[in-house]
């Protein structure tokens, strides 16, 4: 079975900690390679290296900069059906899927394209008598980026264009579950001129994450996670001094009002309850039905479901397999628990026939009406083709239902009242809003975040914000000697 490397200083390296994990293809439902985890000194040797990097980066000028930023967007452009193969066989997401997430990644490096322009500073001419006041904005060092199995290719591309674009140099550390993409990333940027040393992967699990929060030379964290990981990974960087920003799990509400289209309703829901089988972060989990739309809406819901085609990713499917056993048994545990919390099935995803390898991870989608919000089952983010409803009775109640929640992901509002939707966009306790849109991620201009548990730390992924997360600000007041210049003056200068 092959071993994936990581990628260190410009070249593939193997482990030679002896610890490996399996990554599994799970339409196949087979292990098909392994991946080394790294061991301290590997962890050393990784972040020495990014080090060493940074000066000649960072005084690179930024027309270079963006020369080989232009150059890895051009064969990420033309290349990308090889990345989506690769996440397809790892991940489980159909093909076309895998192709969308490239694609919003490669936002963000089209974004980061414009750096020159990001990076510009201020400039205030005669601040005082003679003198100018101006900012610069410097990056801040090697930059440790940890990425979740669910979006191996676009949540690395959140950040690592603009750290890179910015002057800095960077360790990803993908998650173990389907780590080949970012050593897929790391050979493009490598053709696309890139310098050895300034993007590089580190392979393993807390072990290796541990390494990079622990390390003093490793200057930021950005992580995307579950939410425990993400609290962690907040405190202990910021306990070490770190600049961090840690994104979390999420439960996404879409709000249904009564004079919403309930045909656009339920394809909006089928597609982002089940797309990539629930196994993303802005995935609508929950549908609050405002009363009397409920029954009908679960009858356009439950006729769309059918037609829904579960198999393997590389074939012609809508929905592929979910990425463990384990997590697809994790989530099947919750159909039964709402069972006995007394919910109802409406249809049941356990018993779904395939087009793909009989051992393969499958769970159909499935549908759950009158979901208590005491039970687990509404409480906790499940993460697979898991949709319930609950019903309420008045905008107040979904309202107060949405804000109560422990995450503020993204939600989604369906109506066809443009003053409802303000008063929601007004009131709603979340960072990322729908607006008959029920997968809100903001394009790459913009800034992904959530509120609440959604993200530890105050800075959001790519946009302005961004940038701002991966350089520092210097202020100078300078003073050019004239003539006219002298006397002492022991105040502050005034005019
Ligand atoms: P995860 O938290 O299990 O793993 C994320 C990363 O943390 C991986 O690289 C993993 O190796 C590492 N890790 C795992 N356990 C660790 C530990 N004990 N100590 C240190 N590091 C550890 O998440 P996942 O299952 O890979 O991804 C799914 C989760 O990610 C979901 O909760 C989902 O909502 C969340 N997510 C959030 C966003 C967002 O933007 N908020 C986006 C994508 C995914």
């Amino acid at each position: 079975m092959s071993v994936i490397p990581m990628w260190i200083n410009g070249k593939a390296v193997q482990s030679k900690s002896g610890r490996f994990g399996d990554v599994f293809d799970p339409a196949l439902g087979e292990a098909t390679k392994q991946v080394g985890f790294a061991n301290q000194e590997e962890i050393n040797a990784t972040v020495a290296a990014a080090k060493a990097a940074f000066p000649d980066w960072r005084d690179l000028s930024t027309a270079r900069r963006q020369a080989i930023m232009f150059r890895f967007r051009e064969l990420l452009e033309a290349k990308k059906p090889e990345l989506a193969a690769i996440i397809t066989a790892e991940h489980g997401k159909v093909l076309s899927d895998a192709l969308g997430e490239i694609t919003r990644g490669q936002e963000v490096v089209e974004f980061a394209c414009g750096l020159p322009h990001l990076l510009k500073g201020e400039f205030s001419e005669n601040a005082s008598t003679n003198v100018d006041v101006y900012s610069i904005k410097q990056p801040i060092g090697v930059a440790g980026i940890i990425s979740p199995f669910n979006f191996p290719a676009m949540v690395p591309m959140w950040f690592f264009p603009v750290a890179i674009a910015a002057g800095n140099t960077v360790i990803l550390k993908p998650s173990e579950k389907d780590p080949s993409s970012a050593i897929w990333m790391a050979e493009l940027w490598k053709e696309a001129g890139l310098p050895d040393g300034v993007f590089n992967v580190l392979n393993g699990d807390k072990e290796a994450v541990d390494g990079l929060l622990n390390h003093p030379d490793v200057a930021s964290i950005s992580f995307v996670g579950s939410t425990p990981i993400a609290q962690y990974i907040y405190e202990t960087s910021a306990k070490n001094g770190k600049r961090v920003q840690a994104l979390g799990g999420a439960k996404n509400h879409m709000l249904v009002l009564p004079d919403a289209d309930l045909d656009l309703v339920a394809d909006s829901a089928v597609n982002a309850g089940f797309g990539s089988a629930g196994e993303r972060c802005m995935a609508i989990s929950v549908i609050v039905a405002v009363e009397p739309v409920a029954d009908s809406l679960i009858a356009k819901v439950k006729e769309r479901m059918a037609t829904i085609k579960v198999g393997d990713g590389r074939r012609n499917c809508d929905m592929g397999p979910l990425v463990t056993k384990q997590h697809r048994d994790k989530v099947a545990s919750y159909i039964e628990i709402a069972e006995k919390d007394g919910a109802t099935v409406v249809v049941d995803g356990r018993g779904v026939v395939a087009d793909g390898a009989p051992g393969g991870f499958w769970l159909g989608p499935t549908l759950i009406d009158k979901v208590p919000t005491s039970s687990k089952v509404y409480k906790e983010e499940i993460f697979g083709p898991v949709l319930s409803v609950v019903r309420v009775q008045s905008y107040d109640e979904g309202l107060d239902l949405i804000n109560s929640g422990a995450f503020g992901n993204g939600t989604a509002i369906f109506t066809n009242d443009g003053g409802a939707a303000r008063k929601f966009q007004n009131q709603v306790q979340v960072g990322m809003i729908g607006i008959n849109v029920p997968i809100p991620v903001p394009v790459a201009h913009f800034s992904f975040g959530g509120w609440k548990h959604s993200l530890f730390g105050d800075s959001r992924a790519h946009g302005e914000e961004g940038f701002r997360f991966f350089t520092q600000t210097k202020v100078i007041t300078s003073r050019w000697l004239d003539p006219s210049h002298g006397g002492l003056n022991l105040g502050f200068p005034q005019n």
